[in-house]
């Protein structure tokens, strides 16, 4: 017997009807002798809805009214799953946030989990009922309501599991697991039976939005095994045990995975692309101390998250131009603050395109491995496609590229790593 977590997300538990298949799953999990807890999201669109309805009622929401809205979403599916699986002959009942308690802190709107208290939780699991969480919700120390931030049932999922010791986290989504790219640009695409948290956080920070990135960063911290897998499933599936999607594991799991020779550890897993990404470049920044910080503490103090930062070689007259991205959404207000700060910064003109992609390649492979930045920049020459920016961390290189090259850079890449399915 094993205790498992399962997450559904809003496509999943969109309506009555999915809302049984969803049922479906979750008994056959428990008939195979396993403990259950299950979150869910809201149907999705819900959560949209509601928080236009927020805006409509006060422009200037109060985020602690805000929550009790929006939280009201995993209130009613959660609850109706409950009603479902008890028409099956299941026994199962809904937790809410202020029930288990999964006590989070008061930031309204992006709280986070400190603490669940699963005691009469876990008794319940025991008496071989099923527990029904709903996800994004928990409560404050003042009593109140909080949300997680958008997509937090998949860490609500992940808290779940480490505070009753799950063996295994399954979140149930749209794809059937976690791929070497993205199978709609690369039709060779390969389902991997395994990455561990450090890739998948890089992938994950880099476009490939299976999981709220967050949610990884608690899995790996906690130590809670997550399994990615499809929830459109036949209604005579059998239960995930058998694991048919991607596990998110630790280096010590994945080891002992590579050793039972299934796979070979490759030295980049996965390539991720990302086009939400816009850089901006300062011509004649003077070259001295504190100049850099006077153009990226604006940008801090304004919530812009930049990511790339390069600074070219100072001119002869000490200057030097800085070209950074931050995500394109944030382009304008960048831009005007910038604007703002001229007199402060001291710069010549302001360049910025959002025509530009970041291809990214990640594996815990390359850091015994040399060469793979190498490979990237080389195959991508081959092409004639042009680098625009570079950074690297330990398990990851990306680039910046033009927006059109997208496609074409992630495929000869995929090629290049050797990722490519057999035919
Ligand atoms: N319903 C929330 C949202 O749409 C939380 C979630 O589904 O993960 O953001
Ligand atoms: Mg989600």
């Amino acid at each position: 017997m094993a205790r498992i977590v399962m997450k559904f997300g809003g496509t999943s538990m969109a309506g009555t009807e999915r809302i049984r298949r969803v049922a479906n799953i979750v008994r056959r999990q428990q008939a195979a002798g396993h403990e259950v807890a299950v979150v869910v999201s809201a149907m999705a669109g819900e959560t949209d809805r509601l928080v236009n309805f927020c805006r409509e009622a006060n422009a200037l929401y109060d985020p602690a009214e805000y929550d009790v809205v929006v939280a009201s979403g995993e209130q009613v599916t959660s609850g109706l799953l409950a009603l479902t699986l008890q028409s099956l002959g299941c026994k199962a009942r809904s937790w809410l946030g202020w029930q288990m308690p999964i006590n989070t802190v008061e930031a309204h709107s992006k709280a986070r989990v400190q603490t669940i208290d699963a005691p009469e939780l876990l008794d319940s699991l025991g008496r071989g009922e099923i527990a029904v969480i709903p996800g994004f919700q928990g409560v404050s120390s003042e009593n109140r309501i909080t949300t997680l931030g958008r997509g937090g049932s998949d860490t609500s999922a992940v808290a779940v599991a480490a505070a009753i010791g799950a063996d295994r986290c399954d979140i149930y989504t749209d794809v059937d697991g976690v791929y070497t790219t993205d199978p709609r640009i690369v039709a060779k695409a390969r389902k991997q039976k395994a990455v561990t948290y450090e890739e998948m956080l890089e992938l994950a920070s880099v476009g490939a939005k299976v999981l709220q990135t967050r949610s990884v960063g608690l899995a790996m911290k906690e130590g809670v095994r997550i399994q990615v897998l499809s929830s459109f499933l036949g209604d005579d599936a059998p239960p995930a045990d058998d694991l048919p999607g991607t596990l998110i594991v630790s280096d010590t799991e994945m080891d002992a995975i590579l050793e039972e020779g299934e796979m070979e550890r490759q030295h980049v897993t996965g390539i991720a692309h990302d086009k939400n990404e816009a850089k901006i470049i300062l011509t004649r920044v003077p070259d001295k101390p504190g100049a850099v910080a006077n153009i990226f503490e604006p940008l801090a103090g304004a919530s812009i998250n930049v990511d790339m930062i390069i600074q070219n070689v100072g001119r002869d007259k000490g200057e030097t131009d800085v070209t950074f991205t931050v995500p394109q959404t944030d382009l304008a207000r960048a831009q005007a603050l910038l604007e703002d700060q001229r007199g402060n910064i001291g710069f010549n003109r302001i360049i910025t395109d959002d025509h530009i992609a970041k291809i990214s390649v990640v594996g815990v492979g390359m850091k015994s491995h040399a060469g793979v930045a190498s490979t990237m920049f080389k195959s991508l020459a081959d092409r004639a496609i042009n680098i625009q920016a570079i950074t690297t961390s330990e398990i990851k290189v990306s680039v910046i590229i033009d927006e059109d090259e997208t496609e074409l850079a992630v495929r000869v890449l995929h090629t290049a790593y050797g990722l490519d399915a057999a035919e």
